[in-house]
């Protein structure tokens, strides 16, 4: 059942009257449910009881917060076909992708709990005492991961379960030993209701601490402030806009005690297209480049919306394929009006800068809050003298740059902003000859792929979803895979305390089994007494 109210911890809460509802992008009409926002009250709770849950949650081992992030993905899963209809209703995403999001939400939460249960992810380090060394002897070092304190998730409006409510950000904190408050996207928050009544019913039957997990309705940018200014909140994990995501960045800056925020924003991911490949197979390239830039609307941060190649006969046919092949895909609905109604505007904006020429856009009228895709072109000084070209337009948009020469796409690589991703597509050995665009390019962005495109990012622990400012506002971690606990723990050192005192990843039995570096070496044995 959908209450439209507060989680607050396991407490259902309303004490506002502010309301909002969701909308129904492909019925062009607003959902039945009316969602109460949290009051600033109701705020301070929530913060209150993550501070408290901290102090056991914190302590809590490996095999028992596995038992409560799995039992989160059964809960998620008894929610059964309900869920995927008020997803659909919220985001006006198909059948097929609700599915296979909650699959993917299922398995990152069961990934956590295989990572902290096996225990190895806390990095346990051991340097031993030498009370004989001279002239001063060496005291006896143990250091660890710990979790930083309560975290801040800020549902994501394109992924309404993996990163949203108990999405990605939410797994890896709880995980790492952290309570979350999850400011819920205003887009779908029916969907995160629904979720989040599975995590408190997964708590409780876990025995986890009351506020170990509260979520927060929301439809302006208060109840978000107020959350990152909290002294009890200790990092903030983001998925949206650039200025959203800097806001806040700057909001925790300003902070008296600063915190992190991990923020996942705006990205274009630039494909470069190597001559030899662009002669051999430029139209085969153009068709799977007309299916990646429609792909889910656009509405993906790995969207291709900019593809780079020196001017020749093979880009030429490939920028005419590309057109002819954009067109034939079937418009499809997005996310939201707003959403909608930003793509129209960044879109008109891009269109209107001097030099740019559409290549291709699809003819038709089409149904309300779909999306038109666009392909245009640029010569690469006009790119190079234009910044607003450089910033995504969220949907099915991408600029192919026609550059004079591979110094110059050198140049237009080398002036991008920070990207998730960036894609090399090249013949056979052909790369090896191009070194210099691929540390162009690597310098840029989180991941290369080589021939293939961006959107599709697969969870495991080598993705690495990150990438230099503003693809994110921490390029040294991910948000995609186990990896991404990093990004809600602190190490610690523990100096000369005794073995019954320490906690048992730092015995020197290791009760646990887990893999160390004792003296340098890494071992899961037991350390000689
Ligand atoms: P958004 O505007 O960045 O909002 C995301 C969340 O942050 C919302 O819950 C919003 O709260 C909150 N928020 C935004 N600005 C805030 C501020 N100054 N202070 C406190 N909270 C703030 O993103 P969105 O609504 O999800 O989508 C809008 C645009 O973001 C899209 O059109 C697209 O350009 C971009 N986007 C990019 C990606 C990507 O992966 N690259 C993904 C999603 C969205 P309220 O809504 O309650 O105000």
């Amino acid at each position: 059942m959908i209450t439209g109210k507060n989680y607050i911890g396991q407490q259902i809460s309303a004490q506002g009257n502010k309301t909002f509802k969701t909308f129904n992008p492909l019925l062009n009409a607003e959902n039945p449910w009316k969602l109460t926002e949290a009051t600033a009250e109701e705020v301070e709770e929530a913060c209150n009881l993550a501070t408290e849950a901290y102090k056991t949650y914190s302590r809590t081992s490996g095999v028992q917060k596995a038992k409560f992030l799995r039992a989160i993905a059964e809960e998620i899963e008894a929610l059964g076909d309900m869920l995927l209809e008020v997803y659909q209703s919220e985001s006006g995403l198909p059948n097929g992708r609700a599915r296979g999001e909650r699959k993917r939400t299922l398995g990152q939460l069961r990934d956590f709990a295989d990572y902290v249960e096996a225990g190895d992810w806390v990095d346990a380090s051991i340097d031993t005492a030498q009370p004989e060394r001279h002239p001063i002897p060496k005291v006896d070092l143990r250091k660890m991961n710990i979790a930083l304190g309560p975290v801040v998730v800020f549902g994501a409006s394109n992924f309404p379960l993996a990163f949203s409510t108990a999405g990605g950000d939410t797994a890896a904190a709880l995980a790492a030993g952290c309570p979350v408050i999850v400011k819920s996207h205003p887009m779908h928050a029916a969907t995160g209701e629904m979720v989040a009544s599975a995590v408190i019913k997964a708590a409780q039957q876990t025995s986890m601490p009351n506020g170990v997990f509260s979520n927060l309705n929301s439809s302006g940018i208060e109840v978000g402030q107020q959350l990152v200014l909290h002294p009890n909140i200790k990092a903030v994990g983001f998925t949206g806009s650039i200025k959203g995501g800097r806001a806040l960045y700057d909001l925790a800056a300003q902070r008296k005690e600063p915190i992190p925020v991990f923020a996942e924003m705006g990205s274009i991911n630039p494909i470069v297209l190597l001559p030899n490949a662009l002669h051999n197979r430029a139209e085969n390239i153009a068709k799977t480049y007309a299916n990646s830039i429609t792909l889910g609307t656009g509405q993906f941060c790995t969207n291709p919306g900019l593809i780079l190649g020196v001017k020749s006969d093979g880009l030429t046919r490939f920028i005419n394929t590309l057109a002819q092949e954009i067109i034939k895909v079937e418009p499809t609905c997005m996310l939201h009006p707003n959403i909608a109604g930003a793509y129209e505007a960044k879109k008109a904006n891009a269109l209107e800068q001097q030099g740019v020429k559409v290549l291709a856009t699809y003819p038709e009228e089409v149904k309300p809050n779909h999306a038109r895709q666009v392909v245009t072109t640029v010569e690469g000084e006009t790119f190079l003298n234009n910044t607003t070209l450089h910033h995504e337009v969220f949907g099915p948009f991408s600029i192919v740059v026609q550059c004079e020469d591979e110094t110059q796409l050198e140049t237009v690589i080398s002036k991008l902003e920070g990207q998730l991703t960036g894609t090399i597509i090249s013949d056979e050995n052909e790369i090896n000859t191009k070194y210099n665009i691929v540390a162009a390019l690597q310098n840029r962005v989180g991941r290369i792929i080589f021939n293939g495109v961006p959107t599709g990012v697969e969870v495991c622990p080598s993705m690495q979803h990150g990438g230099p400012y503003p693809a994110t506002t921490d390029s040294r971690f991910t948000a995609v895979g186990v990896n991404s606990i990093k990004r809600f723990v602190r190490p610690f050192s523990f100096q000369s305390w005794p073995n019954e005192l320490l906690p048992d990843e730092l015995k020197n039995e290791n009760p646990l089994g887990i893999l160390r570096t004792v003296n340098g070496k890494t071992t899961n044995e037991p350390m000689n007494q």
